[in-house]
């Protein structure tokens, strides 16, 4: 039987088509509350986009743990061959509104969540080991110049530029922007990154440094610049279109999990900052350790609820993994989780996407907007340690667990705002640019001067200098190319 149509307090409806109105001509009644309560809820739908990583695609998985890591921490989903795992990954591009197309040149988000028998743990990363910045206080500035212009509301080539001759420290990031993996051609073809260094610890309190690769097990694939342009006319949506139905015909995406792993006394002596986001660490020096598989195998059943709504942070670690120095990872533990609260409550943990599924919520948080569902899958209200909401208490709620403590972090310096520049900002970008092929290396001067020429000459030469301190090849391709255009 056809279920009853009801108002959302439960009344059932008798007609929902024809507004109630003084007679058939006449104008509408304030009393018909099915009307009001229809057009309000409907002018409330969208919540605020998020202001980078709008467009997005999500979906569920499993992360199977194939190496045991207990050597390197107490972290339950990194601990015993064959766990499993469920996950939750979200993609995105970066600056486009919430509609714009997925095939632009752009950073893709690679957002995991490990809903962990300790909690979620949640790695926000991208499909590039490194960033732009090295340093969370420029991240406003930088953006602005990669989403519309105040005056004109266009994307501005000038400020992008601008900006970022004004940063070598870019260099590294701007060079696989513009490189042929630039645009990946779906989300099943693309790497994914932790980015950040993180930190593992174990039961015997000693921490290293570690980085996180996801590694398509597709194969590498990328759109030029032509077949993207085409495709962003065709079907702005190839890349959700692509990932959802991949799943809906079993044909699971899958990533091979790997790491690289520093111990804790070997940043001091290594010859990078380990904690800068700007470098990776050279497989010759820490080569990536197998640990995993992660695996895609369930479309969400609702877009806004699931996807939209998903409110990942890097500040969802749990006992065995920790943050590090890293100062854009600093500025992160604090933006994100900012950022589902204005996003989309103060309660957004108690949404299903977003609530521990393998680990019971407890604590004496309470109230706030929407508050009182808890998490559904355990069966219990919001915080939920029974009746009493303050700790520590002599009536049986919940108490702490000192076993989790994280080892101590030794850190050494006066405070002060240091100077990043000293930070060696060409040859990691000059490496991967003599990695790359000649036409790979056509293509990405191609690139590069199809909006640098578009830049004054004052930033023109700026940017030909960083490219030279890369490789003086770097520059003159780069150099041609945008001559070739005048
Ligand atoms: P390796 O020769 O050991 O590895 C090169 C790496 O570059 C591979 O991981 C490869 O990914 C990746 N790569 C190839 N083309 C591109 C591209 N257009 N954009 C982004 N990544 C690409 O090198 P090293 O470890 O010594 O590093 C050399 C350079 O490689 C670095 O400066 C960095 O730019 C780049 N790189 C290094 C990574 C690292 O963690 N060490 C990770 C990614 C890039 P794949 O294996 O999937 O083909």
């Amino acid at each position: 039987m056809t279920e009853r149509l009801t108002t959302q307090s439960g009344a059932p409806i008798a007609d929902d088509q024809n507004s109630l109105s003084a007679g058939a001509r006449g104008g509408l009644m304030l009393q018909d509350w099915q009307l009001i309560e229809k057009l309000a809820h409907f002018n409330r739908e969208r919540i605020p986009e998020r202001v980078v990583h709008a467009k997005g695609s999500g979906a569920y998985g499993t992360f199977t743990l194939t190496k045991d890591l207990s050597e390197y921490s107490i972290a339950d989903h990194f601990r015993g061959v064959g766990k499993k795992t469920e996950t939750f990954l979200r993609f995105s591009t970066v600056g486009g509104e919430s509609g714009s197309a997925d095939a632009e040149r752009d950073p893709r988000g690679f957002a995991l969540r490990f809903y962990t028998a300790n909690g979620n743990h949640d790695i926000v990363g991208n499909n590039t080991p490194v960033f732009f910045l090295r340093d969370g206080i420029k991240f406003p500035d930088f953006i602005h110049t990669q989403k519309r212009d105040p005056k004109t509301n266009l994307k501005n080539p000038q400020a992008m530029w601008d900006f970022w001759s004004l940063h070598p420290e870019a260099l590294h990031q701007v060079t696989i922007l513009m490189s042929d993996r630039g645009i990946p051609a779906t989300y099943r073809h693309m790497n994914g990154y932790g980015s950040h260094t993180f930190s593992l610890w174990n039961d015997k309190g000693e921490r290293f440094w570690v980085k996180f690769h996801f590694k398509t097990l597709q194969g590498i694939k990328n759109l030029s610049n032509e077949q993207a342009d085409q495709l962003k006319g065709i079907d702005p949506d190839h890349a959700q279109r692509d990932l959802f139905a991949a799943i809906e015909d079993g044909d699971f995406p899958k990533w091979a999990v790997k790491v690289q792993i520093m111990p804790e006394a070997d940043a001091e002596q290594y010859h990078l900052n380990p904690f800068d986001l700007t470098k990776v660490w050279p497989h010759k020096d820490y080569p990536l350790m197998e640990i995993g598989v992660l695996e895609l195998n369930r479309n969400p059943e609702n877009y806004f609820n699931e996807v939209e709504q998903a409110a990942l942070a890097p500040s969802n670690l749990v006992p065995g993994v920790g943050a590090s120095p890293d100062k854009m990872l600093q500025a992160r533990l604090f933006a994100y989780a900012d950022a589902q609260r204005y996003r989309v409550g103060t309660n957004y943990n108690q949404l299903p996407v977003n609530c521990p599924h393998a680990s019971k919520p407890n604590h004496y948080q309470r109230g706030g907007a929407m508050a009182g569902t808890g998490c559904p899958f355990h069966g219990s209200a919001a915080g939920s340690a029974g009746d009493v909401n303050y700790g520590p208490n002599t009536q049986g709620g919940a108490a702490q667990q000192a076993q989790y403590a994280e080892p101590p972090m030794d850190l050494a310096g006066a405070m002060d705002r240091y100077d990043k520049t000293v930070e060696d900002d060409y040859a990691q970008a000059g490496d991967l640019f003599r990695l790359m092929n000649a036409d790979q290396q056509q293509a990405l001067f191609d690139t590069i001067a199809a909006t640098l020429s578009q830049a004054s000459g004052e930033v023109q030469e700026k940017m030909l200098e960083h490219f030279r301190q890369a490789d003086v090849a770097y520059a003159a391709g780069v150099k041609a190319a945008i001559d070739a255009r005048r």
